[in-house]
């Protein structure tokens, strides 16, 4: 199966593009990579990925930042902000306080608009000016607008986001007005976005930049790459397991497709592959119970709510990526309550990392874990946090204490200071 953590190395087919092919995950049908417009396969339907007949080592890489890792990218560079290169934060008290061997969080806030997305959007962006498309379009619950705007601006191309009315956090929606894409707002939630929005790129009147779309994923594998080279740099070694929030499962794919060509090139042994332990708010969980009932499908909910909006999707469009990657390294997934969402967003900030809702998930799934025993005291985890405090600046003001009005004098300020 061509999903196996061990898939051997593949040799170009004749439809490939200087060693580039897409590949369907379901039935192996190739396709040449920017001859057509394709976001699944003709055949089948079926998810795609981008293939390469000679995936990377680590002696590849030069320079900073997304485009460091071009080897393992279909282009040299892209349209760029610059993207990635982000950091990786200490904790100790929340270290200590959840209890494992070694805590770092990889903060994806820090990237120019604000979220991962950006790592996506400079290869797909890149993508689309391959195939001289004129307008951008793309469904999300909020950073993958901003993101799709911001990328669409830097190169010179039209945007379209459609977002679920009343849904978004405030942060996200003024990226996209700012950028100036055209927001769209639909009376429905995230899937039925991602529904109309496909109907559009299906009628060919915009491309599409969702993670369906497997170009964006390419970008995306980057994170794990960075995690690989700044944990072994700093710590010595790789991390056992890496922690992250699952919204379409985008991520949790990215990261397993990294790790099967560094595993491909000879450049990662098997036994050192992260476990991918995803984490989902309880208000929408299809991926935890399809992990947890051990299905090879996950089961739409029509129905999802969770203050985390970033993650607030039924329906995770990269399962059948995303779901053999948990599997085959040894990982899990875990739904958490909105409440110890809020307590892990306000851990990170006491330790100066802010982060917006659904990031937190990742630490709230973590300390879950290690309250049920799942996840053991010995181990070096990195969690990922997927995007900026000031992405939802409501649910920092709920999670955050009120500021208190004092009269405009020291001496009232003062008294005001030692009441209580
Ligand atoms: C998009 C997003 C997610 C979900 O990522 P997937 O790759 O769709 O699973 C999580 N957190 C934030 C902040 C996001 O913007
Ligand atoms: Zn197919």
């Amino acid at each position: 199966m061509s999903l196996e953590l061990a898939a051997p190395r593949q040799s170009a087919p004749s439809v490939a593009d200087d060693g580039v092919w897409l590949e369907c995950i379901a039935c192996s049908e190739q396709f040449a990579p920017f001859d057509d417009i394709r976001y699944t396969c003709d055949d089948c339907d079926g998810l795609l990925e981008v293939r390469y007949a000679d995936p990377p080592t680590w002696d590849d890489f030069e320079g900073r930042g997304v485009w460091r890792y071009s080897a393992a990218l279909p282009f040299a560079e892209g349209v760029t902000l610059p993207e990635g290169d982000t950091p990786l934060h200490d904790v100790p008290r929340l270290e200590e306080d959840i209890g494992v061997d070694r805590l770092r969080i990889k903060h994806e806030g820090m990237n120019p608009t604000g979220s991962f997305k950006d790592r996506g959007m400079t290869v797909g962006v890149r993508v689309a000016k391959e195939l001289g498309v004129d307008r951008l379009a793309c469904a999300s619950t909020g950073n993958t607008s901003a993101a799709l705007a911001a990328y669409g601006a830097r190169g010179g191309m039209e945007t379209l986001v459609l977002l679920p009315a009343g849904k978004v956090a405030a942060g996200k929606i003024a990226q996209a007005s700012l950028h100036d894409a055209r927001i769209l707002e639909v009376d429905g939630n995230f899937d039925s976005c991602l529904d109309i929005v496909q109907d559009l790129a299906a009628r060919g009147e915009a491309y599409l930049l969702n993670s369906l779309n497997p170009f964006r994923l390419e970008g995306q594998k980057t994170i794990g790459l960075e995690i690989m080279e700044q944990f072994r740099d700093e710590e010595g070694d790789y991390p056992d397991r890496i922690v992250l929030p699952v919204g379409n499962a985008g991520n949790t794919s990215a990261l397993y497709k990294c790790f099967r060509e560094l595993v491909q090139s000879g450049a990662l042994a098997e036994s050192d592959v992260p476990k991918l332990t995803g984490v989902q708010a309880e208000g929408a969980a299809p991926m935890v119970e399809a992990v947890e009932a051990g299905n090879d499908e996950v089961r739409r909910w029509e129905s999802v709510e969770t203050r985390a909006t970033a993650i607030r999707i039924g329906n995770p469009v990269n399962a059948p990526k995303a779901l053999p990657g948990i599997r085959n390294t040894g990982g899990t997934a875990v739904a958490v309550s909105d409440e110890r969402i809020t307590d892990a967003q306000r851990a990170l900030a006491g330790e100066g990392v802010g982060v917006e809702p659904a990031s937190a998930a990742s630490v709230a799934g973590l300390r879950k874990l290690r309250e049920q025993g799942r996840i053991a005291a010995d181990e070096q985890v990195v969690c990922l946090t997927t995007g900026h405090l000031l992405k939802d600046p409501d649910a920092a003001f709920e999670a955050g204490d009120d500021p208190e009005p004092v009269p405009n004098d020291t001496d009232a300020v003062l008294a005001h200071l030692a009441d209580d």
